[in-house]
């Protein structure tokens, strides 16, 4: 007997018609009970107090020393020379981040930090990685993009009979 013969004399024999019936019974069921999905982008759950998402930089903090992308583990950030700037500094490529956090504790003048910002969408690869000057302007767009958008918060409950059930933060 083959492997595939005898996975079919395994396989429960299941009625398509009592099958088909069950399926529309449990559409019906959940027709009634309120979606177990977030409400994306009108919900967001609310995120931790020290929640990494997109690096901020600022450069009038930057000192040049590099200390960020020595200890970059994939190697996201890299020093520039500025037109202008004897000092280098940094870029960043957001598409290799990890989150990680390292070089923001590292960084001794406080000119990166973590920000909220999880859900900014590029169109392309490429447009993710941003020499000094370009990463201090996005980082100050999308802060302030950030704070002005009106969405619910909500906290993720798991629920015994719905799976997740999102509360309101009061
Ligand atoms: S958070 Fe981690 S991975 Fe991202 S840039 Fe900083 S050190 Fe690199
Ligand atoms: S660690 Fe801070 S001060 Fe040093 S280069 Fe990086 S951002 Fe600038």
């Amino acid at each position: 007997m083959t492997n595939k013969e005898e996975r079919d004399n395994h396989r429960p024999s299941i009625n398509p018609v009592l099958a088909h019936l069950e399926a529309i019974a449990t559409g019906i069921k959940w027709l009634t009970r309120k979606p177990m999905t977030l409400m994306y982008p009108d919900m967001e759950e609310k995120k931790p107090e020290y929640f990494r998402g997109f690096i901020i930089f600022n450069y009038n903090k930057c000192i040049g020393c590099s200390l960020c992308a020595q200890i970059c583990p994939p190697r996201a950030i890299h020093m520039y020379r500025v037109p202008g700037d004897k000092r280098i500094r940094p870029g960043y490529d957001a598409g290799r981040c990890i989150h990680c956090g390292l070089c923001t504790d590292i960084c001794p003048t406080d000119a990166l930090d973590v920000s909220p910002v999880h859900d900014e969408v590029f169109e392309q690869i490429g447009s993710m990685d941003f020499d000094p000057v370009e990463w201090h302007i996005i980082s100050k767009k999308l802060v302030e993009e950030h704070a002005k958008r009106k969405r619910k918060l909500v906290i993720t409950r798991v629920d015994e009979e719905v799976g997740l059930r999102y509360e309101p933060v009061e």
